[in-house]
């Protein structure tokens, strides 16, 4: 996310609080949470993708993203500053998270971070045993989960380039191996895309899959379309799950991807109220 992006979400989500569509204390939140990210990938330095295109083109076919953990090669100094400015951000807003507890705090402490962040990359999940209870540790992977975006989402931008879409059409993202959490329709043919929920990458993917489980049988698929015709959910028979969509064919403005999946979150309500859940992390 450029700074003139990240200006550009803030003030939007400006405009969407004066409207009363989102909570004013997840929208305060939020801001805080953006700007933070923000000013850290300002101080990434990005890097030139140390694959050629030939080297990236047979990863991909294989069905390997383009980063690894270790290619990652983070600064922990700097991921370490970051975890403590996101993990205080959480804190400061018990009414939405709960008290943090303590041992959460903790983990920053330990070499038990860098643990928590390799496990968390390459598995999207923490072990139980890491922080305790069910409570804590999906806590510690929304965390980690802010902490590391502006990690990844810089990683993807200069690794975008190597990605050639006709080629990859995966459930998981060409780039960080990440599931997709929104979906949308493109302008000029509605081809449906994934996009990554972890760095960002958009992605082509069949309009008839779930990017979730993988059944292509039509009769275990489907989606509602909201009144104005803009929103899509689509719901999976087998494996219960739903991705929110968006379709470009219909939008009026400009429309920002990463803002919208926090600007539907009534169309999350809708998708659990029928009975799916959003797709698992990967
Ligand atoms: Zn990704
Ligand atoms: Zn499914």
């Amino acid at each position: 996310m450029t700074a003139k992006i990240s200006d550009e979400i803030l003030k939007r989500l400006e405009a969407e609080g004066k409207k009363g569509k989102l909570d004013p204390k997840f929208l305060e939140f939020y801001q805080r949470l953006l700007r933070a990210q923000s000013s850290f990938e300002q101080r990434i330095a990005l890097r030139k993708p140390g694959l050629s295109n030939k080297a990236a083109s047979e990863r991909l076919e294989r069905g390997l993203p383009l980063v690894s953990f270790d290619e990652l090669a983070l600064d922990w100094s700097l991921l370490l500053e970051a975890f403590n400015e996101v993990t205080a951000a959480f804190t400061d807003f018990p009414e939405l998270f709960g008290e943090i507890p303590q041992g959460l705090r903790e983990v920053s402490k330990a070499t038990l971070i860098k643990e928590a962040v390799k496990t968390w990359f390459e598995e999207a999940k923490l072990p139980d045993a890491m922080v305790g209870n069910e409570i804590n540790k999906h806590l510690l992977e929304a965390i980690i989960h802010a902490t590391l975006r502006p990690f990844l989402t810089s990683q993807a931008k200069a690794l975008l380039g190597l990605v050639k879409q006709e080629h990859w059409r995966r459930r998981y993202c060409p780039i960080c191996g990440g599931s997709s959490d929104f979906a949308f329709l493109d302008k000029e043919i509605g081809a449906r895309w994934l996009l990554c929920s972890r760095c960002d990458t958009e992605w082509l993917f069949q309009r008839l899959e779930c990017p979730y489980c993988g059944n292509q049988d039509q009769n275990t698929l489907a989606y509602f379309i909201d009144d104005k015709g803009l929103y899509r959910l689509y719901v999976c028979e087998q494996c219960h799950t739903y991705i929110k969509a968006i379709d470009l064919r219909r939008a009026e403005s400009d429309v920002l991807l990463t803002l919208e999946r926090m600007l539907t979150l009534d169309i999350d309500k809708q998708g659990q109220e029928k009975g799916y859940q959003p797709g698992p992390a990967r």
